[in-house]
């Protein structure tokens, strides 16, 4: 049995810290995906670029209320390049971005920032949200999303609820490692799960460290782990069973920028990372197959839950991992 391998990206522009200081700072959009150095793109350009050169495609997140500030064109031409180069585009939502409806913005958030959790609000007004979020996808010629990852990985049972009542079958909107829901049966490691009528395929979370009886959790991102721990999860997620792996990594992962997105250098090793996993993906097809939520979600709705893992890396890897991160930060 193959395991499914689910490369997922989130394509998000940033704040930049407006909130923070309205008069000085703006949000930045297309560079904040591009990250170019020298006309080369170092961020959404690397990624289309390796998963091409291994014949691999990836579902991408792409935010939408971000239209808010920058209006339609900016995130629309990212995502129809997304889809000509024939990956899955889905949604992806930061309600932050929905403060700029506001003339008086400044003044607002001046007085207090905005919320951008998905979490603690009620099914209705999630509804409303999502709902606002799809149709901007299919405004700009994109096929409807059947799949939501909320910013941040918030969520709650209501997030399900508002789900359902805008017509999303899917989620992928638990990353347990990078935020803990409040309700214990949203704490989940990876597997598909129903809930409120909703299939939740969460980002995939291996214990990488055990004390005594606690556990320290990780998510499977780019920037988070090794090349090392990357296949030592793959390949112990195939040996025993687990059929559904979903990983994370943005854009910005493969450069080391700062706030404003002026003074970008290429990170070397997050690059590495991926190309190796990339190679990694393409050498085991026998084991692997590299599919998309679009490609999974007839099938998934049919086969239904699987099992949450429970997947563990050896203490050396977390060292190794540790170390090549510190010293990645150093430079
Ligand atoms: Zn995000």
């Amino acid at each position: 049995m193959k395991t499914q391998v689910l490369l997922t990206v989130d394509i998000e522009f940033s704040i930049a810290g407006t909130f923070r200081e309205p008069a000085r700072c703006h949000p930045v959009g297309t560079p904040a995906v591009d990250c170019e150095i020298a006309g080369q793109s170092h961020g959404l350009g690397f990624l289309l670029e390796t998963l091409a050169a291994h014949r691999l495609t990836a579902t991408f997140f792409v935010e939408t209320l971000n239209v808010h500030y920058f209006g339609d064109a900016p995130m629309a031409a990212v995502a129809r390049r997304i889809q000509d180069a024939g990956h899955d585009v889905q949604l992806h939502l930061h309600p932050c971005w929905t403060t700029f409806r506001q003339p008086d913005w400044p003044e607002r958030v001046g007085a207090a920032p905005p919320g951008d959790s998905m979490a603690g609000r009620a099914p209705e007004e999630v509804a409303a949200i999502v709902a606002e979020g799809a149709a901007s996808l299919c405004r700009w010629g994109l096929p409807p999303p059947v799949a939501l990852r909320t910013g941040s990985f918030r969520v709650d049972r209501a997030v399900y609820a508002g789900l359902r009542r805008a017509g999303l079958p899917l989620a992928s909107s638990v990353g347990l490692a990078l935020f803990r829901p409040a309700e214990p049966e949203l704490r989940l490691t990876g597997g598909r799960h129903w809930i409120d009528g909703v299939l939740e395929v969460p980002l995939l979370a291996f214990t990488d460290l055990r004390l005594l009886y606690r556990r320290h959790l990780k998510n499977l991102t780019i920037t988070g782990c090794s090349g090392a721990e990357l296949r030592w999860v793959l390949g112990a997620a195939h040996r025993y069973g687990v059929r559904t792996v979903v990983l994370l990594t943005h854009p910005f992962e493969f450069v080391k920028y700062n706030e404003a997105f002026t003074a970008l250098r290429p990170d070397r090793v997050n690059q590495r990372r991926f190309r190796g996993l990339c190679a990694f993906l393409d050498r085991h097809r026998d084991a692997f197959e590299t599919t998309t939520f679009a490609e999974c979600h007839s099938r998934w709705i049919t086969q239904g839950e699987e099992a949450a893992p429970d997947l563990a890396t050896p203490p050396w890897l977390t060292v190794g991992r540790w170390v090549m991160n510190r010293w990645n930060e150093a430079w």
